[in-house]
């Protein structure tokens, strides 16, 4: 191969804007895993689609996840007709459609549940606490998922699932960071460790901007990071 000859890497599609704020992270860390991996002025491949969220929010209220799943399939075949080789959604709660989504199209969706509960087993846990959006927290697809892999998981008390809950939508989908709403986030995830947790998932591709490692007594496990990291190591396999 010439010197001058590109450097094998696949292209990550990354379906987004669920929300923004998060999607811009996922940007950000893919950009500097693959600096960080091949160095130099070395940057990922990949492309964009980013939606609408107040679209797919009226959607997720109104319970019509058929009709999310139809825009997020639409999309991912746009990402597949624009040159990606693998997919990641990025937002936990919408893997409730990953497989309508996975259906639409013939490369790979890297789904989050597996990247985070690899995250998990690696560190030799295997009871977590599980803090994202009600849907997330309260329906079964995300848990099961986790649950597959051999993972106990447990979730806060519906009061605290509620403060979980708004915090996400009321805040930092809209790029608002609260001290009060981390002391609030550190106060459940005290109270999931009490009821046995080891460590706790940051279920929600927002969470981590405002959780850090230092704010939980167990491991924490950011979902953006590790799906990010996930799909770094798909694009630069042989
Ligand atoms: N980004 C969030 C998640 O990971 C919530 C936004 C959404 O409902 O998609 O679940």
């Amino acid at each position: 191969m010439s010197a001058l000859a590109a450097r094998p890497m696949r292209t990550i599609g990354m379906l987004g804007g669920m929300s923004w704020e998060s999607s811009a992270e996922y940007y950000r860390l893919a950009n500097e895993l693959v600096r960080e991996k091949l160095g130099g002025l070395h940057s990922a491949r990949c492309v964009l689609h980013s939606v609408d969220f107040a679209d797919v929010e009226r959607l997720q209220v109104a319970g019509r996840w058929d009709a999310a799943g139809y825009l997020l399939a639409e999309a991912a075949r746009g990402l597949q007709a624009a040159g990606a080789d693998l997919l990641v959604l990025c937002t936990n709660t919408m893997h409730k459609v990953a497989d309508q989504v996975q259906a639409a199209v013939e490369i790979p969706l890297l789904h989050l549940g597996d990247a985070t509960a690899a995250a998990v087993l690696g560190e030799g846990l295997a009871t977590v606490g599980l803090l994202g959006t009600a849907f997330t927290m309260e329906q079964d697809f995300y848990r099961d998922r986790l649950a597959g892999h051999g993972l106990k998981v447990l979730i806060p008390e519906a009061q605290d699932r509620a403060v979980v809950h708004r915090v996400i939508y009321e805040e930092l989908c809209l790029g608002v960071v609260r001290e009060s709403s981390r002391d609030a986030y550190r106060a459940v995830i005290g109270r999931l460790v009490d009821a046995g947790a080891r460590g706790v998932i940051l279920g929600c591709t927002e969470i981590e901007l405002l959780i850090r490692p230092e704010d939980s007594p167990v491991p924490v496990f950011p979902t953006t990071r590790l799906h990010v990291e996930a799909a770094v190591e798909r694009a630069l396999a042989p």
